[in-house]
């Protein structure tokens, strides 16, 4: 089924699907539990369109390429272009918040790391990027009060508060627009907290947002 972007009742959202654009060691937590330091820019990346998947189906990981990794995080959809935008251009143009898994392939990616290669073929296969619904921007109060949580089988995985970012939302997507533009109906992934481990399928996943938004799905096999 091709991928539109749903609002978190699953209607159609009328913006096209553009690219997904990541930020990396985003949370102090993270940065500690992948021995990792601390960037003196954010750490960009980016996602093609191929990577976006609805949520509530389920979660599709490949099991021929070590371990695939959960790390979920706070998801933006973007409703016009920016290109050197202000804070306020960028307030402008957010549609909504909802939740995505970037999910990574931990293994290639440590190789990728240590011979000093970009990170696509461990984090932008298809089917990386699965998204939930996403909450109108004007539903949501404070951007940098948010909290959210995954829980795999029953047992929080990673609990989450936006307050702790390294780089906040908005000035985020403001920086991002500086090196290139983005475009209506792109989507932000805006980092992961601390807790990122292996998915099998099989495995029974929720993911919340506040209380905007909660999606229950499973994992399964490529
Ligand atoms: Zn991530």
């Amino acid at each position: 089924m091709p991928y539109h972007h749903i609002d978190v009742r699953g209607n159609e959202i009328l913006l096209p699907v553009n690219k997904v654009v990541c930020v990396g060691r985003n949370y102090l937590d993270h940065i500690q539990e992948m021995n990792s330091s601390v960037s003196e820019m954010p750490l960009l990346f980016m996602k093609p369109k191929a990577a976006m998947c609805n949520m509530r189906d389920k979660i599709t990981v490949p099991t021929d390429k070590g371990e695939c990794h959960n790390e979920l995080e706070v998801a933006v959809l973007l409703k016009s272009s920016l290109k050197n935008a202000s804070e306020e251009e960028v307030k402008a143009a957010i549609w909504g918040v909802g939740l995505g898994l970037d999910l990574t392939l931990r293994e290639i990616q440590a190789d990728l790391k240590k011979q000093g290669q970009p990170w696509e073929r461990a984090k932008s296969f298809d089917n990386s990027a699965p998204l939930s619904g996403f909450v109108p921007l004007n539903v949501v109060e404070d951007l940098d009060d948010l909290h959210f949580s995954l829980t795999i089988n029953d047992e929080i995985r990673q609990s989450g508060h936006t307050e702790l970012m390294l780089y906040k939302i908005v000035p985020l997507i403001a920086h991002m627009s500086s090196v290139f533009t983005l475009d209506s109906g792109d989507v932000i992934l805006t980092g992961t907290p601390k807790g990122v481990g292996k998915l099998t399928p099989s495995d029974t996943v929720i993911a919340s947002l506040e209380n905007h938004l909660t999606v229950h799905t499973e994992v399964v096999a490529e």
